[in-house]
C-alpha cells in the first residue's frame, strides 16, 4: 500500500507503481524532493534501479496484446474515469506542483492542473471520433498500437507533460511505462493514484521514478520497449535518439527551444513586449516554448526595451504559494546557477542589463530565486542569443528589415515555436509561414491544446496534443483483399 501524507515529516515513499499496485523498489537508494521556495526537503521517493524498470517493462508487455485489442469504446471508458480523477484532484495536483516546483499558485491553477486536464478531456473527445481503419483500394489499412511506450519527462511542466504522452498513448491502446523528473516526482505518483482509481487493467499504466542516467538509461535502452517518448535537455535526446535507432525503436523528442518574437514594424509594439515579457517570465521561464528572444526594428528597439523593462519590474520574485506571487524561484540550485551564469556570459559578450541582473534578487536569501531579467543589445552571435536559458531571462535584439528579422529568427539550432505581430494577420502569418519552427502565434493567438506541438530542427521529432500527438503512438498495417 502506499504510505498516507503525513503532517511536518517528510514523506518517504519506498514503492513504485507496477502491475497495477504498488510494490517497493527493488533499489535502497532514495531522491530527495526539495521545495525551491524553502530548499527544505518535502518528500523523498525511490532511485529505482535496472531490476524495477525491467519489471515495469515486463508488467507493461503483459498486459499489451489485451490492451491493445480492447474496443476504442472500452478505452474511452477508462480514460473518462482518469479524465474524471483529474478534475476531482485540481487542488491537490496544483498544491503539489507548487511545493515541488516553486510555480506559483496563480499560474500553477490554470496551467500545471487546469491544462493537463484540458488535454485529457481532448483526448476523450478524439478518441470518440477516431477512424482505426480506412480502405485504400484493395487494402483496408488498420492503425495499430505502437506497443509499449517508455515516457520520459521533465520537470518543468511535470503533470502536463506526463499527460501529453502517457494518455494519448493509452488511447492508442499502448501500454506505459512513465520514468518522470527527478525533481517533480510527487505530481507524478498522484497521477499514477488516478490512473489506479480508474480501473484500468494491470500492467497498462507503470511509474518508476529514479535518476536519469540509471533508471531513464535502463528504460530508453530496453529492448522490449516499442517506442520511446521524451522530452528534456538536448545532450540526452541525442543519447537516447542514438540508442533507439540501435534498437530499431521509435522515438519522439521534445528538445526545448530558443524562440523568436517577431515584431514587425505597424504592430502594436507596447502590447506585443509586454505579452512577451509575460511570455518569459511564466513559469520562472522554464518553458520550452518561451519566445526568449524579442526581435524588434532598430528605429523603435529603445522604447521596446523601456517597455520591457517596466514590464519586467512587475514580476517580484516571491513565495509561489501565495495568490500574489507571479515569479517563483526556479527548480533548483543547479539552475539557478546556470541561469546567472547565462546573465554574467551576456555582460561579459557585451550586452546591456535592461532590467535584473545576476545578482541574487533581494531579500530572499532562501530559495532558488532568479531576477526577471532584460538584456539590451544582444547580438544574433551571443551565447543567450543561441543557447537556451531556461529561466527569466528575455533577450532583445535589434534587425534593420524584414529579410535581416527572419535571418535572425531562424538562426538557431532550435525551432520550436515563435510569434509574429504585424499591422495585419495576413502580413504576420506570411513571415510565419517562413519561419522554420513548429508552433506560431500570430498577433497574440493563443495556445491551441489541440494543435500539433513539436520542433523543428534542433527542437525534436515528432508531435504531441490533439490527434497528431495520438498518431505518434500508432502503426499502420495494410490488408489487400
Ligand atoms: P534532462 O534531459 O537531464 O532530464 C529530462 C528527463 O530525462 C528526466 O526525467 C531525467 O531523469 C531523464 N534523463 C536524464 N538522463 C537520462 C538518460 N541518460 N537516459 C534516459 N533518461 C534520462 O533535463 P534536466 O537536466 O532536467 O534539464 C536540463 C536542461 O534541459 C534545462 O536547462 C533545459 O534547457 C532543458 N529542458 C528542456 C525541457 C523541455 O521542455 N524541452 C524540459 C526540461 C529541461
Amino acid at each position: 500500500m502506499e504510505q498516507q501524507p503525513q503532517q511536518q515529516q517528510p514523506q518517504q515513499h519506498r514503492d513504485q507503481y507496477i502491475g497495477g499496485g504498488w510494490r517497493p523498489s527493488l533499489g535502497s537508494e532514495s531522491i530527495p524532493v526539495l521545495n525551491p521556495a524553502t530548499e527544505e526537503v518535502i518528500a523523498s521517493v525511490p532511485a529505482g534501479t535496472a531490476a524495477d524498470v525491467d519489471a515495469a517493462v515486463a508488467a507493461a508487455r503483459g498486459a499489451a496484446r489485451a490492451w491493445g485489442a480492447t474496443p476504442p469504446a472500452q478505452r474511452l471508458e477508462h480514460l473518462t474515469r482518469l479524465r474524471d480523477g483529474l478534475a476531482a484532484r485540481q487542488a491537490e495536483i496544483t498544491g503539489t506542483v507548487v511545493a515541488e516546483l516553486g510555480c506559483p499558485l496563480s499560474f500553477a491553477t490554470p496551467v500545471q492542473a487546469g491544462l493537463p486536464l484540458a488535454v485529457a478531456h481532448s483526448y476523450i473527445e478524439i478518441l470518440s471520433g477516431f477512424a482505426f481503419s480506412e480502405q485504400i483500394g484493395n487494402s483496408t489499412v488498420h492503425l495499430e498500437p505502437a506497443g509499449v511506450v517508455a515516457a520520459i519527462t521533465p520537470w518543468n511542466y511535470p503533470l502536463h507533460q506526463i499527460v501529453a504522452k502517457v494518455v494519448p498513448a493509452l488511447a492508442a491502446g499502448c501500454t506505459v511505462v512513465l520514468k518522470p523528473a527527478e525533481d517533480t516526482p510527487l505530481v507524478a505518483r498522484l497521477f499514477a493514484r488516478i490512473v489506479d482509481g480508474a480501473g484500468f487493467p494491470a500492467g497498462v499504466f507503470n511509474l518508476v521514478t529514479g535518476v536519469g542516467s540509471v533508471a531513464g538509461a535502463a528504460l530508453a535502452g530496453h529492448p522490449d520497449v516499442d517506442l520511446v517518448s521524451f522530452t528534456g535537455s538536448t545532450a540526452v535526446g541525442r543519447q537516447i535518439a542514438a540508442t533507439a535507432g540501435a534498437g530499431i525503436k521509435r522515438v519522439a523528442l521534445e528538445l526545448g527551444g530558443k524562440s523568436a518574437n517577431v515584431v514587425l514594424p505597424g504592430a502594436d509594439l507596447a502590447r506585443a513586449v509586454n505579452v512577451n515579457v509575460g511570455n518569459v517570465m511564466s513559469n520562472s521561464g522554464q518553458t520550452c516554448s518561451a519566445w526568449t528572444r524579442l526581435l524588434v526594428h532598430q528605429d523603435q528597439y529603445e522604447e521596446a526595451v523601456a517597455i520591457a523593462a517596466k514590464a519586467a519590474a512587475k514580476y517580484v520574485p516571491g513565495d509561489p504559494a501565495s495568490a500574489e506571487t507571479r515569479l517563483g524561484p526556479v527548480v533548483n540550485a543547479r539552475q539557478r546557477e546556470r541561469v546567472r551564469g547565462y546573465i554574467e556570459t551576456a555582460v561579459r559578450e557585451g550586452a546591456r542589463v535592461a532590467a535584473g541582473g545576476a545578482e541574487a534578487p533581494e531579500g530572499l536569501a532562501t530559495g532558488f530565486y532568479v531576477r526577471p531579467t532584460v538584456l539590451a543589445d544582444v547580438t544574433a552571435d551571443m551565447t543567450v542569443a543561441q543557447e537556451e536559458i531556461f529561466g527569466p531571462v528575455l533577450s532583445v535584439i535589434a534587425y534593420r528589415d524584414e529579410e535581416h528579422a527572419l535571418e535572425i529568427a531562424n538562426g538557431t539550432a532550435y525551432g520550436l515555436a515563435g510569434g509574429v505581430w504585424a499591422a495585419d494577420n495576413d502580413t504576420a502569418a506570411a513571415f510565419a509561414r517562413r519561419m522554420d519552427t513548429g508552433q506560431v502565434d500570430i498577433n497574440g493567438g493563443r495556445f491551441n491544446p489541440l494543435a500539433p506541438f513539436g520542433g523543428f530542427k534542433g527542437s525534436g521529432v515528432g508531435r504531441e496534443l490533439g490527434r497528431h500527438g495520438l498518431e505518434e503512438f500508432l502503426q499502420p498495417k495494410s490488408l489487400q483483399f
